[in-house]
């Protein structure tokens, strides 16, 4: 029998981690020696004890992405609550970052410099949105939407599906089934510069 290194272990190249027969090492991160799945990497170890498999997740890639105070980001309104709107963040500084799972949330009192009463009025979920960075607590980040290149940047009819278009300040229209909706528009509205589709 080996000594089994704890799941969510730092692990150094070369560690024996488990038994070949009983698990299988997935992607590149390990490799098979003497019939022991060992680390080809350093890094967090990872069983899932469910599907018997082993991977090594190396920190040092999304390490080097720390949001920080000032950064832009984009990402999809994924929850409107009722003082604030929850955003899974896409992009930051332009750079894909959708693995990372890190979360914004605007406060209504960061939303717009006019006065806004009702976050759904505004916002709706799957609304693309960029939005500056204004504090970190863990992984979610306070953001912001009050500046004119901050807002929505692309949104889809509620009804119909088809890309909304600006109408005027602060009104966006559906050009196929006349739908309006009042939203807090990046002065980009419908033609952003970020890659948004994956
Ligand atoms: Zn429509």
């Amino acid at each position: 029998m080996m000594n089994e290194i704890q799941s969510g272990t730092f692990v150094n190249i070369g560690d024996p981690l488990r038994m070949e027969e009983q698990y299988l090492g997935k992607n590149d991160s390990t490799y098979v020696e003497d019939g022991k799945v060992c680390a080809a990497i350093s890094g967090i170890l990872k069983v899932n004890e469910s599907e018997r498999t082993i991977t090594i997740e190396n920190t040092t890639s999304t390490n080097e992405i720390v949001p920080k105070h000032g950064d832009i980001i984009t990402g999809e309104v994924y929850m409107i609550r009722k003082s604030s709107v929850g955003v899974r963040i896409q992009t930051l500084n332009q750079k894909l970052v959708m693995d990372l799972g890190l979360i914004g949330n605007i406060h209504v009192a960061n939303v717009s410099r006019s006065y806004v009463d009702k976050l759904d009025n505004v916002f709706q979920k799957t609304d693309m949105i960029r939005a500056k960075i204004i504090a970190q607590r863990g992984k979610e980040y306070s953001i912001a939407t009050n500046a004119p290149n901050l807002g929505v940047i692309t949104s889809t009819c509620k009804y119909c599906g088809k890309e909304m278009q600006r109408k005027g300040k602060g009104q966006s229209i559906c050009p196929f089934c006349n739908h309006y909706d009042r939203k807090i528009m990046a002065n980009d509205f419908g033609d952003p510069v970020e890659v948004l589709k994956f």
